[in-house]
């Protein structure tokens, strides 16, 4: 194994965000691509999670033979998917190819979908019955959905009353629904259950709807029916609301008995203890679990996610198997493109420390979560996660929270670093 020089690796570190002074990884390999030599790495998922891995890797040690799996040819991120939905921005903008992991990092992507995990043969099938063997495994699937929680839902409705939980068809058909919604109609959410992809995200939807509502359907009104008791930054989204929305969006939790029981499609209504309603829109949100091959692959526990080690992200089921992003339990980190990536670079290390015999270097896991109120009106959450008793928890005094009655001018700056924020974590991830 040629050497690759400390200092070129801590530079890189220190670009993901983890270099330490006590780093342990001293002596990868260099630029030799020609052998993987027991240096196999395959990714199923190529989001916030997977691609990050696929990346990272190959920045700490060039020689490994990192294989990413994932059909889709481009990916539509959901952070951004709810401006599109205000009109703020294009499907474009959302969008992103691998070119950049291909040419620049050397990633072999295969546009195929994984369709089973032999962890014990260490191989992985794809659905053209290719098998690709591996020393070690990462897994990145994002979710997927419990549809029968309520009654009258499934599949096929959510194609008519559509989540768009997974950015694509379904954030288009959403959008084209609120531009044709009549006037005066009423947009209604059904909000989900925890844990779900992206604590704030609903909340931002409804701030984003009542910001295309509010310049072309002004007498049109928002309602929320959550199967929580509250959610994230509300005290600050209520605020927001009110300050700019006035009584357009109208939100009730479980303790109002607004869990949704059952839904009937033609009559568009949902039901509840809180009330029979209908509305013109309907946005149904749906429970989550794991994504699928996570199930297949025999990496979930009762809970419907993966449980993984909190420093490595290694399963706890399966050897040599990785799970980061929305599949995994991390602790107190939530369910976030920005968590997703940083838990990939940690276990990125963690990979190219075990593949080269070396130990893992010390870890910590950031989340920032910005969400638009309006077009110029931002807030955020920031989080800094350590491995507590086994468990990543939130580090007293790291991070924080927008704070409460801020000025106009501050809640503008904070709607710039969003838009700040989605343009270097893509860049950062797929096109650099
Ligand atoms: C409306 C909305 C707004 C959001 N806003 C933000 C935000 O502002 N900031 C933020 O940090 N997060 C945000 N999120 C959350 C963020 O989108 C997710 O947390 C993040 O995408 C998780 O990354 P992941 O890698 O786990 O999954 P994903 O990014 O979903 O990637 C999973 C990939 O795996 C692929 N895949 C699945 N199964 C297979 C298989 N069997 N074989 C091969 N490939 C497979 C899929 O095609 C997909 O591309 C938002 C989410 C939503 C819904």
């Amino acid at each position: 194994m040629q050497k690759l020089q400390r200092r070129t690796l801590v530079k890189a570190l220190a670009a993901a965000g983890i270099a330490s002074s006590t780093f342990g990884l001293q002596a990868c390999s260099s630029n030799d691509k020609s052998q993987a030599n027991g240096k196999r790495v395959v990714i199923i998922g190529g989001g916030f999670g997977g691609s990050t891995v696929a990346k990272y890797i190959k920045r700490f040690d060039s020689s490994t033979q990192v294989t990413m799996i994932e059909p889709k040819k481009t990916y539509m991120t959901c952070p951004g998917s709810n401006w599109y939905l205000a009109g703020l921005v294009d499907v474009d903008y959302l969008t992103h190819d691998y070119e950049t992991l291909k040419t620049k990092h050397g990633v072999n992507v295969l546009h195929q979908m994984a369709t089973g995990v032999d962890a014990v043969a260490k191989t992985v099938t794809l659905d053209n019955g290719e098998v690709l063997e591996y020393d070690r495994l990462v897994v990145s699937p994002g979710i997927d959905f419990i549809y029968d929680a309520i009654e009258g839902y499934s599949e096929e409705v959510a194609e008519i009353f559509p989540h768009a939980w997974k950015a694509g068809p379904q954030t288009e058909l959403l959008a084209k629904q609120i531009q044709e919604m009549p006037q005066g109609g009423r947009f209604l959410m059904v909000a989900p259950p925890n844990p779900y992809r992206c604590s704030p995200g609903p909340y931002e939807r409804v701030s984003m709807i009542a910001e295309y509502f509010k310049k072309h359907n002004p007498t049109a009104t928002i309602m929320v029916l959550d199967p929580k008791t509250k959610f994230s930054k509300q005290a600050l989204f209520g605020e927001g609301w009110r300050d700019v929305y006035g009584q357009m969006i109208e939100w009730y939790g479980s303790q109002d008995g607004a869990t949704v029981t059952k839904i009937d499609v033609a009559s568009k209504t949902v039901y509840s203890d809180f009330d029979e309603v209908s509305a013109d829109v309907i946005n149904v949100i749906p429970a989550q679990k794991a994504g699928k091959i996570a199930f297949t692959a025999g990496l979930t526990d009762d809970s419907g996610w993966c449980p993984v080690d909190q420093d490595t992200f290694e399963s706890k089921i399966h050897k040599d198997v990785f799970v980061v992003g929305d599949a995994c339990i991390a602790g107190a980190m939530p369910k976030s493109g920005h968590s997703a990536s940083s838990q990939g670079k940690m276990c990125a290390a963690a990979i190219v420390s075990s593949l080269n015999n070396l130990p893992m270097p010390p870890t910590r896991n950031v989340n920032t979560c910005y969400s638009l109120v309006a077009e110029d009106y931002g807030i955020s959450v920031v989080g800094v996660y350590e491995n507590k008793d086994g468990r990543l928890s939130g580090i007293p005094g790291a991070g924080g929270v927008s704070k409460a009655g801020a000025s106009l001018q501050e809640r503008k700056m904070e709607a710039d670093y969003a838009r700040s924020w989605y343009q270097s974590i893509t860049k950062d991830i797929w096109h650099s």
